[in-house]
């Protein structure tokens, strides 16, 4: 026994640690970090552990879609462009993006992920405080979930939008933003039933790919047309790219075209 205690701490502990991936998958992951700080820090050598379970979603039950469906939004419908933050609330870049926000004056669209809105509903909460627009962008980014029954999608899409009222009881939510841009009719039909419009985009500097702040600046300043929905992300990784570029970015698009709220 005095042996096998330890072990069962290592073991338990690399199953922790191995269970909560970046993305944070199971309910309840968002506590597990400070559990593992205070543990002792045995250091465990790579020993052969189990493999966790996989209790993420089933997998997908419809063909990859070769295009994008009908009835997505795309643009604002006005000359003025929207600036849209995927991946959030993050809480080192979402407060940065709402500082710079709220100096320019400009409103913008967050799609939230449902599992970080649980996790930090105080930025939910400023969000909206601040006049901003709130989107769905699922529990847990699965890039997958339009391939989905439409019963798990909708499951999903419930799961986020209520962890975001938990943080603002009264949030209107209305848009749904497909992670990867992996739309289906399914998810968009599944999002219109829950009263969100389906929210995609004009202009993809694809900051997620870590380009310089010049870049993204660049790409984003010589695409942008009136009316344009441009996509950025505050969260999902470091963003300190986005957030310099973010200050030419809504400087320029501001004096040329206006940036408005999505309505
Ligand atoms: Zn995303």
């Amino acid at each position: 026994m005095p042996l096998r205690a330890p072990l069962a701490l290592v073991l338990g502990l690399l199953l922790l640690v191995t269970g909560c991936g970046r993305a944070g998958s199971r309910p309840g992951s968002g506590t597990a970090a400070p559990a593992w700080s205070t543990a002792p820090s045995p250091t465990p050598t790579p020993v052969a552990t189990p493999s966790p379970k996989r209790t993420g979603p089933p997998p997908p039950v419809r063909p990859r879609p070769t295009g994008l469906p009908a009835g997505l939004r795309k643009t604002t419908g006005v000359r003025g462009v929207a600036l849209t933050f995927d991946d959030g609330p993050d809480p080192v870049y979402t407060p940065q993006v709402l500082d710079q926000l709220r100096a320019a004056r400009v409103k913008a669209t967050f799609c939230v992920i449902g599992s970080r809105a649980r996790r930090y509903p105080d930025l939910v909460a400023r969000i909206a405080r601040e006049g901003h627009q709130l989107c769905n962008h699922s529990w847990d980014h699965d890039i997958e979930l339009g391939r989905r029954s439409t019963a798990a999608i909708r499951a999903d899409l419930k799961r986020t939008s209520a962890a975001i009222r938990d943080a603002v009881p009264d949030a209107r939510i209305p848009f749904y933003r497909q992670p990867g841009g992996r739309w289906t009719a399914e998810v968009v039909a599944v999002a219109k039933e829950l009263g969100m419009r389906s929210l995609h985009w004009t202009v993809d500097p694809q900051d997620w790919a870590k380009p310089t702040g010049p870049t993204i600046t660049k790409r984003v300043t010589t695409a942008a047309r009136p009316g344009a929905v441009v996509l950025l992300h505050d969260g999902g990784g470091d963003r300190r790219a986005t957030m310099s570029a973010c200050r030419h970015v809504i400087k320029d698009l501001k004096r040329r075209y206006g940036i408005v709220k999505l309505r």
